[in-house]
């Protein structure tokens, strides 16, 4: 039987520290979080690898090292209403519940969404509402948000997603037309009308499949 108390904590040291996240609140989130209670059964003892894994729906679980990358750049206090989209396997919203006062999050597949929150009420989250939809629609309805962290590559920012932030809030998303390369942007909403961009590196993510910003239905990564 694996020690995954153990292997997490390596994970941390191994995979995220030394590779360049040093936010001390973003480490313990993630020391914190079963990672192996948001895999696929048979696949736990992958869980600390620092690879994504398959989750079923042809998604992944992402990689530990860029979920805590994208909550340390998304600067996220404690007192944080944070949106997600892409709940996945709803690893990365227990690491940002683990980091905010609430964590808001949308999946558009239903059989991951239910997933999630299955495992999310498991696990003992109670600060996490998970939704069934269009993510680069935002949630209109519980902004404004201090923070946006989008899982999934668009192929441009969703405007509507940059209005759904709080003034001083930021959006992190994956940009970029093409399916093997994007860059991770960071959106500040300094005041009503004005956003600014900053590029901070490259990566590879998922699409994102919506109406705004997003791939159509065709988009796939082999
Ligand atoms: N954060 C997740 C985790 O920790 O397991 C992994 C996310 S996975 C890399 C990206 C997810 O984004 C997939 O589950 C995919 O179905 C979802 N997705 C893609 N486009 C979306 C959209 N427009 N709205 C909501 N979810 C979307």
């Amino acid at each position: 039987m694996l020690d995954f108390e153990y292997a997490r904590h390596r994970m941390v040291e191994a995979h995220i520290a030394r590779r360049g996240v040093h936010d001390r609140r973003v480490l313990n989130a993630v020391r914190r979080v079963a990672r192996e209670q948001f895999v696929d059964e048979g696949l736990e003892e992958f869980a600390y690898e620092d690879s994504p894994l398959p989750i079923g729906s042809g998604q992944t679980i992402s990689q530990p090292f860029i979920v805590a990358k994208m909550a340390e750049i998304a600067e996220i206090e404690a007192t944080d209403r944070v949106l997600e989209i892409g709940t996945g396997s709803g690893y990365a919203a227990a690491v940002l519940a683990e980091l905010a006062e609430h964590v808001f999050t949308i999946e558009r597949h239903r059989s991951l969404a239910q997933q999630a929150e299955r495992r999310l009420n498991a696990t003992g989250y109670r600060n996490i509402e998970v939704r069934v939809g269009d993510g680069t629609k935002g949630w209109q309805e519980k902004a404004p948000f201090d923070a946006i962290v989008v899982a999934a590559a668009g192929t441009s920012i969703p405007l509507g997603l940059q209005e759904q932030l709080e003034i001083g809030g930021r959006l992190i998303i994956p940009v970029g037309e093409d399916l093997y390369s994007q860059r991770l942007v960071r959106v500040t909403r300094i005041a009503a009308n004005k956003f600014e961009e900053e590029d901070l590196g490259g990566v590879m993510f998922v699409p994102l499949i919506g109406e705004h910003g997003g791939h159509d239905e065709n988009a796939s990564v082999r």
